[in-house]
């Protein structure tokens, strides 16, 4: 009677074996293909399903909306699959010795290495990406925030001191909020030091903060022109201050340069961008 309780492996005919089930997932962004096992198998066929369902689900499943969710729940699910099957048969039969049953993990796939990998590196890149949800969809900052001096564009508002004379970008992050709140400073122009016509050859910090202030003064040229006289009343004890390249970040190429308009004196609750200002 015992003979007839043992059952025998589909694929290789040797017992004992188990009936198993394993699922795998691969995807294409758009669409994606499933397998399926479900068979009754012997430690070391179920142990090599188990891998081959795995490595496939874990590498391939990720990269949909619809089999990321698959190859989450596959993979679980397949992890049961396989546990309950080593408990069920947990040691093999090699030349008439009782060995214990080998392990098969997927997790040493380059594969699946990549995959997590670069799963991983996006997930910190969706992490750390919430200041672009600090504007609306035409760039308009809605809400309380930090940007970089990089990130910032014209019409930013900045709440934020400034050491007067020392104009040398650090980078930031600086303090940003909707212009509607009060702010101590406003981009009105940002370009490029190249863009400047003249002689480009720069000799020491002197000759670049002079470029850079005649990128801003360019750029209240462009902008005045447009603006009515109550701009001018409004922003009538305003300073314009200077974002440029430091002496390193030059090297590296940047030649950009920031202008701001406002005070570290005085507080605006208005844009210069504001329909009201505007001729
Ligand atoms: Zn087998």
């Amino acid at each position: 009677m015992q003979e007839a309780q043992v059952h025998w492996c589909e694929v290789c005919n040797r017992g004992p074996a188990e009936r198993i089930g394993l699922r795998s997932v691969s995807s294409r962004i758009l669409y994606f293909n499933r397998w399926e096992v479900d068979a009754v198998l012997c430690a070391v066929c179920a142990e090599y399903s188990y891998l081959n369902q795995q490595t496939r689900t874990l590498s391939q499943g990720w990269w949909g909306p619809l089999s990321a969710g698959l190859t989450i729940f596959y993979s679980i699910s397949n992890i049961k699959s396989i546990q309950a099957h080593r408990r069920l048969i947990p040691k093999i039969l090699y030349e008439e010795s009782e060995l214990p049953r080998p392990h098969l993990n997927a997790r040493r796939n380059p594969g699946v290495i990549i995959a997590t990998l670069v799963l991983l590196t996006a997930s910190i890149i969706l992490i750390s990406w919430p200041d672009s949800s600090l504007r609306d969809s035409e760039g308009l900052i809605i809400k309380q925030g930090e940007l970089y001096s990089s990130e910032l564009q014209v019409g930013d508002c900045l709440v934020q001191k400034f050491p007067i004379g020392d104009t040398e970008d650090d980078g930031g992050p600086y303090p940003v909020v909707p212009c509607s709140q009060p702010h101590n400073w406003q981009v009105f122009y940002s370009s490029n030091i190249d863009n400047l016509s003249g002689d480009m050859s720069l000799s020491g910090d002197m000759s670049l903060k002079f470029k850079a202030s005649e990128v801003c003064e360019e750029g209240i040229i462009k902008q005045w022109s447009s603006l009515n006289e109550s701009f001018f009343m409004t922003y009538e004890d305003s300073e314009v201050y200077l974002f440029y390249p430091s002496r390193e970040s030059w090297e590296d190429g940047d030649r950009s340069v920031t202008c701001l308009l406002g005070s570290d004196a005085a507080l605006y609750s208005d844009s210069l961008l504001d329909e009201k200002f505007q001729k």
